[in-house]
């Protein structure tokens, strides 16, 4: 029986970068993938997945809008290109926790694996709702681990605006001038986003 798999983590823990090597590996053995991703996220440009360390940057199969059926997108697919092997999933943190129980019935009835990768929680520390119901729903969930500057395992992706750590705001925000880091929920309540006497850039 296929599986729901939700790899999560905090930002540059190379999600992408194993997204896309998963991907390569079963391009390796002959077999079909669905490379999917939500439109919202334009970090990349639209449609374009780029590891954040070296490698070439690829195209998804499709974007995801927030009214997208999965499980109708993936039949349309195999009724034109044939049998998938692999259903991945980047961004997955933006999906509606409708398409995450479509893509469960892609493994449960396709009998497809999904692999979901994605951010656990947002600036404020809340789960996504994309990442909610993959918590809940996913068969296997792994952490991919990365670290805050003093080492600790960051668990907070920190949105830092002037310097400074926020805590409000919308948990989407396309076209701002803030930035993401990893931090460590210690030093994401100090308001530390560099260790004293850095700054932050
Ligand atoms: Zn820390």
């Amino acid at each position: 029986m296929a599986k729901v798999y939700f790899r999560y983590a905090a930002m540059n823990a190379g999600k992408s970068t194993q997204l896309l090597q998963v991907r390569h590996n079963y391009h390796e053995r002959h077999q079909r993938t669905l490379l999917l991703k939500p439109e919202l996220d334009d970090r990349d440009g639209v449609g374009l997945i780029r590891p954040r360390i070296g490698g070439l940057e690829v195209r998804v199969d499709a974007l995801v809008q927030p009214g997208t059926d999965l499980r109708a997108l993936v039949e349309a697919d195999m009724k034109t290109s044939g049998r998938l092997d692999c259903i991945l999933i980047d961004e997955a943190q933006f999906l509606s926790p409708q398409q995450v129980r479509q893509l469960c019935d892609v493994a449960d009835f396709q009998d497809i694996p999904v692999m979901a990768y994605g951010l656990r929680a947002d600036f404020r520390g809340e789960l996504f709702p994309g990442s909610a119901a993959l918590m809940a729903l996913a068969d296997a969930i792994e952490e991919l681990k990365t670290i805050c500057w003093c080492g600790r395992k960051a668990t907070v992706n920190a949105r830092i605006q002037d310097g400074h750590v926020q805590y409000e705001g919308p948990q989407i925000l396309i076209g701002g001038n803030e930035a993401y880091t990893a931090l460590c929920r210690k030093h994401w309540r100090l308001d530390q986003p560099v260790p004293p006497g850095a700054r932050f850039d």
